[in-house]
């Protein structure tokens, strides 16, 4: 399929003055004749190293020469194979550090755009035919649902992108699953954390209907280890538990002035805006006070969220101080391009080592040293290394910290038998099993803050993980073929008329 078209397709986009004003999707998506005109560049390799650059092995050539020959049925069907949200991914996942890095054309002049192409495919899907009420006939997907329900339950906690694609790959399997959330809305960073201009909020809600539709139940408003123990889901029936929580417990700095007014962690701050809608106030309950002056500490997409997000609520100028440089920088590329569109400010090599308060403890300024770089430390990346007497001062109203979050002790504290390693993370094997049995974990609560698709990969090995020990149980004559403890308990609740589940 080489073509004489060479230049890879740009994604439109609104224009940077327009989109700083408003919350709405900044990439605009390919069209149609884009997406083929894209795809008809692809070389369709037959050695497919894209393919080994992504962590869950979407068939990438197969899906984009569906695209060059319009049956974009086909290709949506290819997609939906090995990733269950690929709308999300499609928009998040860092491809350039993935498969467009193995793209042969990568090293010979432009990869092909292998993540537009999959946002292109999801929309595509998504537009044909929202909510998922009969999109996918068992008939048309290449893994038809199981005509009947395996009476078998699997409890899932947390519903971001690890434990959603638990859930969809069990319930593919057969598998009766329920997903406990903490939070009143489903998702976990895809809704709580990344931006609606990044990823909009009806997007996540259409993959996760889509998640619906194949049975999949979540339970909202669902704090597990306070509301209910593991011990307490294996007790109503469940026969094996995925946690899958995620590291949202925000870091600070521990500098003086942290907890002066106009300080937040970006964790509060992008969920008042995300989650609370902030950006709205006062037609919802939750607001938000944004300086004029703003600083955010970090560089990765954490911290680029909450520049962007500062600017769109009025703020005039925002710094991001970052201790390492622009290359060092674990942002996805086209966000910082984004940003820098947009006005962010950049301040490389700035490490920040007091907030200043007014006599009110408002903010009022940083203090900040320079650094320069010395040799790789363990992440791979230069060291900074502080340049004695280099300090100065930066005038702010806001400060948001976005550097780094870490694992919440409140689950693994009410599971002493669930092994944790020494910054809390739940330890697991190559499949994703844990000290307890029946117990699987994956995601950001396994290895720390990493990425959707990392999240993703993780939780489709458990998937096939529990489906085995559930099987071994079954032969073994520990699980009852019929109807499960949870199950039947769900029914007489139903019956006795109450709302929540067992
Ligand atoms: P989460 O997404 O954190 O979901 C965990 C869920 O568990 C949450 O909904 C939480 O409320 C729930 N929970 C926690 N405790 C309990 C409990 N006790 N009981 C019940 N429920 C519980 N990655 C990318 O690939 N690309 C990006 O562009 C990108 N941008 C990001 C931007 C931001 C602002 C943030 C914060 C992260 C970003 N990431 C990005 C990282 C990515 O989102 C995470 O790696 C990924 O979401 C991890 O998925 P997870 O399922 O492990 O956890
Ligand atoms: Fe196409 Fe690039 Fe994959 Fe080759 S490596 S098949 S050009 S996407």
């Amino acid at each position: 399929m080489s073509s004489r078209i060479t230049h890879r397709q740009e994604i439109p986009k609104q224009p940077p003055q327009e989109r700083i004003h408003n919350f709405k999707e900044v990439a605009l998506g390919y069209d149609e004749e884009r997406a083929v005109a894209e795809a008809k560049r692809c070389l369709q390799c037959p050695n497919k190293p894209c393919v080994r650059g992504c962590p869950v092995g979407i068939d990438i050539p197969a899906f984009i020469k569906e695209i060059a020959e319009r049956d974009f049925a086909a290709a949506a069907e290819i997609l939906r194979e090995k990733n269950s949200l690929p709308a999300v991914c499609g928009r998040v996942c860092p491809q350039e550090e993935q498969c467009e890095k193995s793209c042969t054309l990568a090293h010979k002049s432009q990869p092909i755009a292998i993540g537009c192409l999959e946002r292109f495919v999801a929309d595509w899907e998504l537009n044909k035919s929202p909510s998922h009420q009969v999109t996918r006939s068992p008939v048309k997907t290449r893994n038809p649902l199981p005509a009947t329900r395996s009476p078998l339950s699997v409890a899932v906690i947390g519903s971001g992108p690890a434990g959603l694609t638990v859930a969809g790959e069990l319930a593919k399997l057969g598998y009766s699953v329920v997903i406990f959330e903490a939070l009143h809305l489903p998702g976990g960073v895809l809704t709580y954390g990344i931006p609606e201009f990044r990823l909009p909020k009806e997007i996540v809600k259409e993959e996760i209907r889509y998640l619906q539709s194949l049975s999949v139940e979540i339970k909202t408003d669902y704090v597990i280890g306070k509301i209910e123990t593991i011990d307490g889901l294996f007790k109503r029936g469940f026969k094996a538990v995925y946690v899958a929580i995620g590291a949202g417990l925000p870091k600070f700095m521990g500098i003086d002035g942290e907890n002066l007014i106009g300080v937040y962690s970006a964790n509060e701050f992008l969920t008042r805006v995300n989650l609370m809608k902030a950006y709205l106030f006062p037609r919802v309950a939750t607001p938000i006070k944004i300086g004029r002056r703003v600083g955010v500490i970090g560089g990765g997409n954490v911290a680029l969220d909450s520049a962007r997000t500062a600017i769109r609520l009025g703020a005039e100028e925002v710094y991001i101080l970052y201790r390492r440089s622009a290359e060092e920088m674990p942002a996805r590329a086209e966000e910082f391009e984004n940003a820098r569109e947009e006005g962010i400010k950049f301040r490389f090599l700035t490490q920040p080592i007091r907030i200043i308060g007014d006599r009110k403890r408002n903010v009022r300024a940083i203090e900040c040293i320079r650094m320069k770089l010395g040799e790789p430390d363990t992440s791979g990346r230069r060291r900074p290394i502080p340049i004695v007497g280099s300090n100065f001062v930066i005038e702010l109203n806001t400060v948001i910290v976005a550097i780094g979050t870490g694992a919440n002790s409140l689950l693994p504290g009410s599971a002493p038998d669930l092994e944790v390693n020494e910054k809390g993370y739940i330890k697991v094997d190559a499949e994703g099993r844990t000290s307890k049995k029946g117990v699987f974990a994956g995601g950001d609560i396994v290895g720390g803050s990493a990425t959707v698709i990392a999240a993703m990969g993780m939780a489709k090995r458990a998937a096939l993980a529990i489906d085995r020990y559930i099987r071994s149980l079954r032969s073994a004559g520990a699980v009852r073929s019929e109807t499960s403890g949870a199950v039947r308990s769900e029914t007489s609740d139903k019956e006795s008329g109450k709302k929540n589940f067992i």
